[in-house]
């Protein structure tokens, strides 16, 4: 039986990018070693690192401004890393609070530094994005945060926001690489690694080199952008394997069309899955329409009390990890860039086919 994951992350990878590591992992272009086994130093992985950022940097339409990094530590750790190397002392930043992962920065950035929620659609349980109009932005902000899909409740930008007026800083964490979008907006984007690029372990920071080394604080060293730009993210030793298979994704993307032929398969799958919930009153989502996620896709049963048997019967027809986030409930199809169309055809098809037995 053919299995698909669709949970937020970790999550399903691109099945030809599987099967290139599998192929690869003992023996890795004839050295006689894994990747797993290869000196972060080595003139292997040197070709390594040098191949993942050439495509990335293709894929991004990165201009020579730009600084790609590998870090560790997760998206959560930028949360930290953003107001220490972006604000000096006494400087304050914008943050617009529009779901679970935007409040983990919020929450971060207010140890760290002064912050200014422009607006907050928590009185929405985060089914919406607040509108530019009741934004109370502050002039002196050294940057404006936001979150540019938010994974648990699915509310997704459609546009970069253009209201803001301080250097703009997004995490980019479930729908990185889904879709084309102008580096250039951005003073920093980020994201951890394990929706749309490889294994966890690996966060992919992109930042305007002018915003690094520009705090006047005393950063712990890894905490220091710098660090990591000035040693090509190998100040020390980095996630060897996952850097490796992000670099078999990006080249996986840029065969497939790059990030335009990401963007059409995902609003593919999407509408797909919308059009199903949406043509059933058996199912519905709680996402205002104009903000609903091509990527995370909560929707609730109609009775609440068939949840169980829903997510045990879908399980059984090998569609893994249905389960909504502790915090929302129902369920939630995570749809990242490694999801073939024929894995949300089949959970439609599953989906119908609950609905007439119990519906
Ligand atoms: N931001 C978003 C949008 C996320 O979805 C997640 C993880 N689900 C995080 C941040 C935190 O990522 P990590 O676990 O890599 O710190």
């Amino acid at each position: 039986m053919k299995v698909f994951n669709f949970g937020a992350g970790p999550a399903q990878l691109p099945p030809p990018v599987m099967q290139q590591a599998q192929a690869e992992f003992l023996d890795w272009h004839g050295t006689g070693i894994s990747v797993i086994e290869m000196s972060h130093r080595s003139p292997s992985f040197a070709d390594i690192i040098d191949q993942s950022e050439h495509d990335l940097s293709e894929l991004l339409s990165l201009p020579e401004h730009y600084q790609i990094l590998f870090l560790q530590g997760g998206a959560t750790h930028m949360m930290s890393m953003v107001p220490l190397n972006f604000l000096s002392r006494g400087q304050s930043a914008d943050y617009l609070h529009t779901g679970n992962w935007s409040g983990k920065a919020i929450n971060e950035g207010r140890r760290l530094a002064a912050v200014n929620v422009v607006a907050s659609s928590k009185a929405d349980e985060f089914m919406r994005i607040p509108p530019p109009s009741q934004w109370q932005l502050d002039p002196g902000a050294g940057y404006f945060y936001y979150c540019d899909n938010e994974t648990i409740s699915g509310v997704e930008f459609q546009d970069v926001p253009d209201a803001a007026t301080a250097p703009l800083v997004s995490d980019m964490t479930s729908n990185f690489l889904s879709r084309e979008f102008d580096i250039t907006r951005f003073a920093c984007v980020f994201a951890g690694a394990q929706k749309n690029i490889g294994p966890a372990g690996l966060t992919v920071a992109i930042i305007r080199k002018d915003c690094i080394g520009s705090s006047d604080r005393t950063l712990p060293l890894l905490y220091d952008f710098k660090t990591h730009a000035d040693t090509r993210s190998l100040s020390n030793t980095p996630a060897t394997f996952s850097w490796y298979m992000a670099g078999l994704t990006f080249r996986w993307i840029l065969q497939q069309g790059g990030l335009a032929a990401m963007h059409s398969n995902a609003l593919a799958r999407s509408a797909l899955l919308y059009d199903c919930i949406d043509s059933d009153d058996f199912y519905s989502s709680p996402v205002d329409r104009a903000y609903r996620s091509r990527m995370n896709i909560p929707f609730v049963l109609a009775d609440d009390s068939l949840d169980k048997v829903f997510l045990q019967q879908a399980a059984e027809a090998g569609l893994l990890a249905l389960k909504g986030h502790r915090s929302v409930g129902g369920m939630r199809a995570s749809l990242y860039n490694g999801m073939p169309l024929e894995g949300v055809a089949t959970l439609v098809e599953f989906m119908r086919d609950f609905s007439r037995r119990k519906g």
